[in-house]
Order: structure tokens, then C-alpha cells, then sequence
């Protein structure tokens, strides 16, 4: 077996941010289980993405290259990592849990007599299920999921031999930094016939059309279904602008079309790390939170002291939005004078 080795994916000829998320999620792993951490990038030219990689704290790189992955399909991306995974026959694999993963690493899962383990949140450090391992102080890792829309978390550990696959919810891991000297670079050619692959590609599924980029917004209004009506978001808006901030939203406010899908923090939505998040109205499910605990202080107003949102927050006011958001807006506009 030959440690962990990470799926990493190309957005716009770059790794995209929801990969370096991945790449953390396998050092975890890798420090739980003391075994190495490999990537791997599939592709028809992945030079320059594996160029990106080497400065990432890896053991060994592999570009995983053929003309029939230039373009992504299910077939040729399960044929070329099937064949990889069989040389290398890794302890874990760690995907992004990416459209493209939900695509095809189940089916490649299965090839292997396994399942993927999906949209992890977390990884902790189990008990030890299997007493006869050669290291019978090692855990097995704990992998953490979601259940019944959030309500509850699930603990999964990976039974039997074999690789165990993995996928990680975009924002449950922050992006890894751990940078390193140049790691190896290998070239891995699968075989793969053009007969072999059964779909023709159409447009890669775009998440959101990303015109707002509140991934780099320092200060964030964000609001949820507290705000009852689309006729009440000037209230709102009011304060983001006094405070120079974005505008953005929890995901009913969205469905509802009142403000457009890509002002939706959360799972689904975009992840956001900023100085300030102030959210006005939102209870604090797990699916909002897991776009926004990376910001540098929360300030949440709720009228429900018991919301979960308190859980998280640096200060909460208990309160009924509108009277305190008009009287915050007054109190930064008088400041500012
Ligand atoms: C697969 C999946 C993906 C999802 N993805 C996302 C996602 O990306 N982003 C996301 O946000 N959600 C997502 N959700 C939905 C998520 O589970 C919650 O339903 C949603 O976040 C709740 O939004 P909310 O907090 O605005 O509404 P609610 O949960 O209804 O909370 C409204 C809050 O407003 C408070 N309130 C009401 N009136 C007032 C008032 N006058 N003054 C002050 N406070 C008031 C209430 O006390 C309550 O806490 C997803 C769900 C699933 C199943």
C-alpha cells in the first residue's frame, strides 16, 4: 500500500481552491496514519498544474496524462484512475467532492469492491477497530458525515482490506498552506481507446455564474429567512453599504429568487472567509456554517437565543432584527461622521 494519494482538479488551467481543501484533508489523514501524502492530476497537459503542486508539502506527484483526458468524462477519468490506483494500490484515496467526483468516483469506488465514503466534514482519530493490524496502536480514521439534512453527524470508519475512498465537503477543511521543497515529478500514461468512452462532454456545470466574488470580500451583511420578505432586504442592504460591505445570503433567500444564487454562502453556495460576517436572521445549519467558519470574527443577530448560530459567534445580539439592524446602521453612519 502506498499511503494517501489526493485527486487534484484543474478549474480555468489552475488546481482549484476546493483540491487544496482535499490536500488538507489528506494531511490530516496522513499525520493520523503516519503514511505518506501523494497527489495525483489527470489531464491530457498537466505540467504547469503539477508545476502548482510541487510547492504543496507532497511526497510524490503523478500526472496522470492522456489525449482522451483533456476533456472531461466519466469513462476516460474512472479507465486512467482505475489503472493508476491498481499500480499504486494507495491506503486512501481523497477526492474534492466536486460535481465531477459525484460523477464518477463512486463507480471507480466500485471497481475496487468498495464505496466512497462522501462529502466528509471531518476526519478524527478512531478507536482501534482492528486489533490484529501490524500496528495495533494506530486507529482506523473516523470519517464524518452529515445526516438528515445536517440534523445529525455520522461517524464511518473504512472495514476490511483495500483502499478506502474518500471525498471532502467543500469548506469542511481550510485550504492547505503547508509548502515544501519541489516533490518528484512522474508521468503515469494510462491505456485508454477512444471506443471506451461511451458520452460525448457538453459544458462543464458551473455551481454559480460566480459574478460576485464574495471569497475575497473582507467585510460580509449576510442574511437569512429572519427577514421574512424580499420588501424588508433594503433594511439590510442599508447596513452593508454604511459598513463597505458585500451583501450576501443563506439559501432559502436564494431559492426564493429574492437575491441571485451567487450571494449564497454554505455548502452549496460560495465559501467565505472574511474579517467581519455578520449574519441577520439565520439559524446557523451546518450546510450555512460550513461556508463561513473561516472568518475572522462573526457577529450574529437573531431573536431565538437557542439559534445555533450563537455556537459560533464572537458576539450575538439576542434581538429582533428590526429594530437592531436600523439602529446598527444609524450608530456606523453617525461613527463614520
Ligand atoms: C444539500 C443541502 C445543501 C444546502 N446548502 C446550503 C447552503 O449552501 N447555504 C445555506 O445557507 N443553506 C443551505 N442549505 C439549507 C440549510 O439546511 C438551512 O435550511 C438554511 O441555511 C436555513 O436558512 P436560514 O438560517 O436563513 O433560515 P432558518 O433556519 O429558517 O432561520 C431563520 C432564523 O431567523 C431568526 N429570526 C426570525 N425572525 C427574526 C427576527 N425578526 N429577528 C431576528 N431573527 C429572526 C429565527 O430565529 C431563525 O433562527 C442546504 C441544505 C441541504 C439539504
Amino acid at each position: 500500500m502506498s499511503g494517501v494519494w489526493v485527486v487534484l482538479e484543474e478549474r480555468n488551467g489552475r488546481i482549484a481552491r476546493m483540491s487544496w481543501e482535499a490536500l488538507a484533508a489528506g494531511h490530516t489523514l496522513g499525520a493520523q496514519s503516519s503514511l505518506s501524502v501523494n497527489a495525483v492530476v489527470a489531464g491530457a497537459q498537466t505540467d504547469s498544474l503539477a508545476g502548482e503542486i510541487a510547492t504543496k508539502a507532497v511526497a510524490r506527484i503523478v500526472r496522470l496524462e492522456h489525449p482522451l483526458l483533456a476533456v472531461y468524462t466519466s469513462d476516460a477519468f474512472t479507465l486512467a484512475l482505475e489503472q493508476f490506483i491498481r499500480a499504486e494500490q494507495p491506503d486512501f484515496v481523497v477526492f474534492p467532492h466536486t460535481y465531477q467526483v459525484r460523477d464518477y468516483a463512486p463507480s471507480l469506488a466500485a471497481r475496487f469492491g468498495q464505496v466512497l465514503i462522501g462529502d466528509v466534514t471531518g476526519i478524527g482519530a478512531g478507536p482501534v477497530l482492528h486489533p490484529t493490524d501490524k500496528d495495533p496502536s494506530v486507529g482506523t480514521p473516523v470519517f464524518v458525515r452529515q445526516l438528515m439534512q445536517g440534523r445529525l453527524n455520522g461517524e464511518y470508519s473504512h472495514s476490511g482490506n483495500g483502499t478506502c475512498f474518500v471525498s471532502v465537503q467543500s469548506g469542511a477543511f481550510r485550504a492547505d498552506q503547508a509548502e515544501s521543497a519541489p516533490a518528484s515529478i512522474e508521468i503515469f500514461t494510462p491505456k485508454i481507446e477512444q471506443a471506451q468512452i461511451r458520452t460525448k462532454p457538453g459544458q462543464p456545470f458551473r455551481g454559480s455564474a460566480q459574478t460576485v466574488d464574495l471569497g475575497s470580500a473582507q467585510f460580509i451583511v449576510s442574511v437569512g429567512r429572519g427577514i421574512k420578505e424580499a420588501d424588508n432586504l433594503p433594511i439590510v442592504q442599508e447596513l452593508a453599504t454604511a459598513l463597505g460591505a458585500e451583501l450576501a445570503a443563506s439559501r432559502p433567500i436564494c431559492d426564493n429568487g429574492w437575491l441571485p444564487i451567487e450571494r449564497q454562502v454554505g455548502s452549496s453556495g460560495q465559501t467565505v472567509s472574511p474579517k467581519l460576517y455578520l449574519a441577520v436572521g439565520i439559524s446557523g445549519a451546518i450546510q450555512h456554517l460550513v461556508g463561513m467558519k473561516g472568518s475572522q470574527c462573526v457577529v450574529a443577530i437573531n431573536k431565538d437565543s437557542d439559534a445555533p448560530i450563537f455556537e459560533i459567534a464572537d458576539y450575538g445580539i439576542v434581538g429582533d432584527l428590526f429594530e437592531v439592524v436600523p439602529a446598527l446602521t444609524e450608530a456606523v453612519k453617525s461613527a463614520k461622521h
